[in-house]
């Protein structure tokens, strides 16, 4: 008699169960998270989405934002009622980077999300770019990611739990973005953005075992706050022509993105790369 009790595992209908709520799968009640990049636009938008979602979130940034990140902290655990703690780093350096894990865990107890989102786009980031604008982009964006990824994941695996990785790649690791009069060339960013999508895809195969899933988002075009200032009308319509929805995205686009592939909404979610660019990938 052949056994097939291994398709009990796929119920037909959940809905039909009386306390089933399928917004429930977007809570992260009880969670623990932590945000890189957390001062920034999109980093703190996160945060904040992670927090209304339930999760005790530490945002970590660098010490310079200090006077950012603190009233920030402050305010998300007011208003949502959840712990948020600053954690300042250096996500390129290794020593700060095994620190913040001491900090997380001293902090949080554990990590069950985390959105690896640090990034620069350094100035002169073109094709003769001297070998400092290379390095520096290749450690904050490339090695910071994978520094902050080690320590996510090896807190999971500690802590016998699973988890959700999301990593911010960019349009740019898919497309040259070669716009002249754009706002910054880039060249090792794009680079940067193209491994750290692949080092995502890699960490999926490797980790489902431990049930930790590995995503990138690859956002268009986001009006952050980054380009505030760095980009007249004229540019902005320029940059905006090649985009089917001829705007750029908001912080709140990412974050309800991101949100969606922190928590179990996306529990069979994991190697992709879910594109937030207004459609500009279709070209
Ligand atoms: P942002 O500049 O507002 O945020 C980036 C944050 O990273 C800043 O708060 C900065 O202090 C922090 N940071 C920089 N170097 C760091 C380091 N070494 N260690 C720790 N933190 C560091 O920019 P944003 O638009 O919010 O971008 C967030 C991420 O999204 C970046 O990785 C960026 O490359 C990516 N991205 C942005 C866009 C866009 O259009 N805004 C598009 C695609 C990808």
């Amino acid at each position: 008699m052949t056994d097939t009790s291994v398709f009990d595992q796929y119920p037909l209908d959940q809905w039909k169960e009386p306390s089933h709520r399928i917004m429930d799968r977007f809570s992260l009640a009880g969670k623990k998270g932590f945000v890189t990049g957390g001062a920034g636009g999109l980093g703190r938008n996160v945060a904040a989405a992670w927090a209304e979602a339930g999760a005790d979130v530490a945002i970590v940034d660098l010490p310079r934002t200090k006077e950012t990140l603190e009233p920030l902290a402050q305010e998300l655990a007011e208003r949502y009622g959840v712990k948020v703690v600053p954690l300042y780093c250096d996500v390129s350096d290794k020593a700060q980077v095994d620190a913040l894990k001491t900090s997380l865990v001293d902090s949080l107890g554990t990590v069950d999300v985390a959105f690896i989102n640090a990034g620069v786009n350094v100035p002169g980031d073109d094709a003769d770019e001297p070998y400092e604008v290379w390095q520096k982009t290749i450690d904050i964006n490339l090695t910071g990611a994978y520094l902050t990824a080690q320590i996510a994941q090896h807190i999971m695996r500690e802590h016998n739990h699973g988890g959700s990785l999301v990593f911010t790649s960019s349009l740019s690791a898919h497309n040259a973005n070669f716009i002249a009069g754009g706002p910054s060339p880039v060249a090792a960013y794009g680079a940067s953005k193209a491994g750290i999508y692949e080092y995502a895809r890699y960490l999926a195969a490797a980790l489902a075992p431990y049930g930790i899933r590995s995503n990138a988002i690859s956002p268009g075009y986001v009006w952050s706050g980054i380009f505030e200032g760095r980009i007249v009308p004229e540019a902005h319509d320029m940059m905006t022509a090649p985009v089917p929805m001829h705007r750029f995205g908001t912080n709140e686009e990412i974050a309800t993105a991101v949100l969606f592939l922190a928590s179990d909404a996306s529990s069979y979610v994991t190697g992709t790369n879910l594109q937030v660019d207004g459609g500009y990938s279709v070209y």
